[in-house]
């Protein structure tokens, strides 16, 4: 049952008093339920609960925070089809695609689970000690991966489910030892408390600290900065726009103790499509890729923005026939009238640039709250020239940039800020003959695709999901996969500690038969 109020630990309190609701973008009203944003009260209360309940909680074993997180999953299992509803009032997004990304948040959270039950991921290294070497003996030094402490969650606005409430972020959060206070997205309130619920049944279920979780309403920035700069909030967690993660980037820095943000930002994720591959097959790419950027309403940040190709006969009839497929396709509904408005904005500021010529536009009859697709291309030279049109534009829109020869186009991928993804489509192996194209492709993003698309993000140990700034605020992280969990510890060494007092993860006889380097070597072998 939605209430409106906010999760201050396992306790619902709505003392504020500024409300609001959310938006059916596909029925062009307002939903029912009526949310209170957190007062600056339940904020502190918040952060003061998760501080305290990260002294026990930074202590829990793997196998219990596995159970934890599989019962947060079971729960949201056992909202049904109140959920699935919701979702689809809040988002527009249609029935499949909110179960879908609901079996990838379970599936998020199981896999953490499994991560944190198996225990390896703490990356236990000792290098025992050495009494007898000269000049100076040798200290026993263990070394392992630790929380950082209490971590805010920005819930995604494009994705309800797995980046936002009990997302990506929030369970790998939880699953490194930290509590977690969500700061959830105004559009998707609703889901986002039933999803609160589940995670704060789950916690008492399995006995866990109150104050580990909580979900704090709001409907503009200011709750989130005041949570950013809560001196016992020790990192932050956010997926958006540029504007607001860098916002958040420099509060974080400026705190007495700077915090690290983890932002995955915008993207434009440029496509490659080399000669040989648009010449043998134009028209199916095109296909491809007008289902590609009008996917889910071009609302992933995954999108393909940009599209580069070696001026010619062949790179015309893909753009021709780009525009004819994508116009084709029936225009869908946009998250909130606010995402539709920026959508339109930003278009409308691309299509006045000088030198841009529109190849398809959709301009059948469009309901409130859809959007309508376009397709521009570009010189390799104004493009180059005019950083106007490096700019993301969060919708189903794309750019088709007409290069000049090789040595342009290495300069266009040069030029580009950091990217989650670059694509390359190429004939077999025509991509060996293109070496310094695809090393400064390498250079500017996370995630390097062939004959694909950028759409479509696997939840799996090697995938990368960030890139170079502004993509995300640091590079060395990923923010989908198992390996998010690094964004929210810290190594942490122990010096000739007593056996009998060092944590399982590095006492002599290894308890837990983790996989561990002892002395340079991996083994599950203890130490004799
Ligand atoms: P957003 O404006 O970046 O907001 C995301 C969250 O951060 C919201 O909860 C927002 O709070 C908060 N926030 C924003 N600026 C802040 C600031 N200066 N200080 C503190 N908190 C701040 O993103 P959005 O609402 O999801 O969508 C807006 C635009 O962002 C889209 O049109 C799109 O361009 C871009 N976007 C990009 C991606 C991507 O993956 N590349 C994903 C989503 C959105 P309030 O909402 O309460 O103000």
């Amino acid at each position: 049952m939605i209430t409106g109020k906010n999760y201050i630990g396992n306790q619902l309190i709505a003392s504020g008093n500024k409300t609001y609701k959310t938006f059916n973008p596909e029925s062009n009203q307002e939903n029912k339920y009526l949310f209170t944003e957190a007062a600056q009260e339940e904020i502190n209360k918040a952060v003061e609960l998760a501080s305290k309940a990260f002294k026990e909680y930074r202590t829990i074993s793997g196998k219990r925070k596995s159970e934890f997180l599989n019962v947060v999953a079971n729960e949201i299992v056992a909202l049904g089809d109140e959920l699935i509803q919701i979702y689809c009032s809040e988002s527009g997004l249609p029935e499949g695609r909110a179960k879908g990304e609901r079996g990838r948040t379970i599936f998020q959270l199981r896999s953490f689970a499994d991560l944190v039950k198996e225990g390896s991921w703490v990356e236990a290294t000792i290098d025992t000690a050495i009494p007898d070497r000269e000049p100076n003996p040798k200290s026993d030094l263990r070394k392992m991966n630790i929380p950082l402490g209490p971590v805010v969650v920005f819930g995604a606005s494009n994705f309800p489910l797995a980046y936002s409430t009990a997302g990506g972020d929030t369970a790998a959060a939880l699953a490194a030892g930290c509590p977690v206070i969500v700061k959830s997205h105004p559009m998707h309130a609703g889901t986002g408390e039933l999803i609160a619920s589940a995670i704060i049944k789950a916690a008492e279920k399995t006995g866990m600290p109150n104050g580990i979780f909580s979900n704090l309403n709001s409907s503009g920035i200011e709750v989130g900065q005041q949570l950013v700069a809560h001196p016992k909030v020790k990192a932050v967690g956010f997926t958006g726009s540029i504007r607001g993660g860098r916002a958040l980037l420099d509060l974080a820095a400026k705190r007495e103790e700077p915090i690290p943000v983890f932002a995955e930002m915008g993207s434009i994720n440029p496509v490659i499509m080399l000669p040989k591959a648009l010449k043998n097959r134009a028209e199916s790419l095109a296909s491809t890729y007008a289902g590609s950027i009008t996917l889910g309403t071009g609302q992933f940040c995954t999108n393909p923005g940009l599209i580069l190709g070696l001026k010619g006969k062949n790179l015309t009839t893909f753009i021709n026939s780009l525009a004819h497929k994508i116009t084709e396709i029936n225009p869908t509904c946009m998250l909130h009238p606010n995402i539709v408005g920026a959508y339109e904005s930003s278009k409308t500021k691309a299509l006045n640039q000088e030198g841009l010529t529109i190849a398809a536009n959709y301009e059948g009859k469009i309901k409130p709250n859809y959007a309508s697709q376009v397709v521009t291309t570009v010189e390799g030279k104004t493009f180059l020239d005019n950083p106007t049109l490096h700019q993301e534009i969060f919708g189903p829109y794309s750019m088709v940039v007409q290069c000049e020869n090789e040595e342009q186009l290495e300069k266009i991928i040069s030029s580009l800020e950091g990217q989650l993804t670059g694509t390359v489509i190429s004939d077999a192996n025509e991509v060996a003959n293109y070496p310094a194209v695809i090393a400064s492709l390498q250079n500017r993003v996370g995630r390097i695709i062939f004959n694909g698309v950028p759409t479509g993000v696997e939840v799996c140990p090697s995938m990368v999901h960030g890139g170079p700034y502004p993509a995300s605020t640091d590079s060395r992280f990923t923010a989908v996969g198992i390996n998010s969990i690094k964004r929210w510890i810290r190594p942490f060494s122990y010096q000739d500690w007593p056996n009998e007092i060092l944590p399982k993860e590095l006492k002599n006889e290894n308890p837990l038969h983790i996989l561990r380097s002892v002395n340079n070597i991996l083994t599950k072998k203890g130490i004799v």
